[in-house]
């Protein structure tokens, strides 16, 4: 039991963290190995299935913990492939909150892109989720939840092995803004008794939140991808207002930064293609000047629309012209296909329902919005 007198929910505790708390209720620390391989590894959320765990010890645990996952208020397909799920959320008050989650297939992976936020404060002009004003950060739980929902759903391939092989941080919300929770649920995804997933598999994008990036470079090993969209300050300044605090030479710095920390691959920068906004010839030549000689790679993100956008998607030959400026200029770059369009499930398309808009975050605290009659 918590303080609250709630049963404790063991979904997102990390590894030490649950060896803690089976030391609490006075069980040698391979209980908490045990927990992990059955919550994670065999999706289970019933203590008395746990057919390894001493009887007495599952009885003590029911009584004071759970296992309790998000729930899915509505599934939807793709004539792609691509499923997407409408996950409730509680809320602080009485407004239900939902959040996103979507399977991406490819031949030879799976790709599960989750959410961190109720929404997103940082407003970047061409998002969806933006748009929809900020609610709440995730917990670990329901940031891990995500992950272990996807796998009862989706089952295992034909082999028997887990559908999904790669887990991107891309849904709502701006994961380094919540790295107090994103951090645990990441480590949850990387452990071996969890879903041991590569670090190479496990991406996390940022709209660039500098000082977490070195954080990050510190405690964790995941892929970094940044969201760029704009090859200098003034363009990005309007495009992802976060600029404004951290300009792109900071930005790039951080990036640099992370990948000797890390010994790290390469950082994707992200870069969504707008009609006459950021997709010239010139923008691709300077994009190619701040990056050549590093290790890094473009992708490009034709632009997905949604309702009450002003922006528009670059004709496709202009975002392939982009691409091979890039290329010629000395940088790798690729063009990101769009998946689940027709369901609302690409890129920035992702907007839950938040319906409770009345806390924000300042700094650390959150404040609660006087509402008008
Ligand atoms: N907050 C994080 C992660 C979520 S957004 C971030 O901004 O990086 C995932 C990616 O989709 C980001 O690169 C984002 O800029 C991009 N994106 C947002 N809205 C989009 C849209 N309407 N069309 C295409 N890509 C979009
Ligand atoms: Fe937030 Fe990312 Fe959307 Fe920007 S692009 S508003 S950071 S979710």
């Amino acid at each position: 039991m918590n303080a609250t007198g709630e049963r404790s929910n063991l979904l997102g505790l990390t590894r030490p963290e649950l060896e803690a708390f089976v030391a609490g209720l006075g069980a040698k620390p391979y209980r908490a190995r045990q927990l992990l391989k059955w919550i994670y590894r065999r999706g289970e959320s019933d203590f008395a299935r746990m057919t390894d765990l001493a009887k007495d010890f599952r009885a003590q645990l029911a009584g004071v913990a759970e296992v309790r996952v998000p729930e899915i208020v509505t599934e939807r397909r793709s004539a792609d492939g691509t499923r997407k799920w409408l996950l409730r959320m509680p809320g602080a008050v009485a407004a239900e909150q939902a959040i996103e989650t979507v399977f991406i297939p490819e031949p030879g992976r799976g790709t599960l892109c989750i959410s961190s936020q109720i929404g997103c404060v940082l407003d970047c002009a061409f998002c969806a989720t933006g748009q929809q004003g900020f609610n709440r950060n995730l917990t670990a739980a329901e940031i891990i939840g995500q992950v272990w929902l996807a796998n009862r759903e989706l089952g295992r391939d034909p082999d028997g092995e887990r559908v999904i092989t790669n887990v991107v941080l891309m849904g709502m919300g701006e994961p380094l803004a919540n790295y107090r929770n994103v951090l645990p649920a990441m480590q949850l995804m990387l452990d071996d008794l969890g879903y041991d997933l590569s670090r190479r598999r496990v991406t996390l994008s940022t709209s660039g939140l500098v000082p977490q990036i070195y954080r990050l470079a510190e405690d964790a090993n995941v892929a970094l991808a940044v969201s760029l969209h704009a090859p200098n300050d003034a363009l990005r300044d309007q495009l992802v207002p976060i600029n404004r605090r951290h300009p792109i030479a900071e930005l790039l710095a951080a990036c640099w930064h992370y990948l000797e920390r890390q010994n790290g691959r390469s950082v994707t920068f992200e870069y969504t293609m707008l009609d006459g906004v950021n997709d010239k010839p010139a923008h691709a030549r300077e994009l190619a000047g701040l990056l050549r000689g590093h290790d890094a790679k473009v992708n490009l993100i034709p632009f997905n629309t949604f309702p009450g956008t002003r922006f528009r998607r670059s004709p496709a030959e202009a975002i392939r012209r982009f691409r091979d400026l890039l290329v010629q200029g000395g940088v790798m770059a690729t063009i990101r296909k769009t998946r689940g369009d027709d369901i609302e499930a690409a890129c920035g398309q992702l907007r839950g329902q938040v319906l409770d808009r009345t806390q924000v975050r300042l700094g650390s605290k959150l404040v609660r919005l006087a509402v008008r009659a």
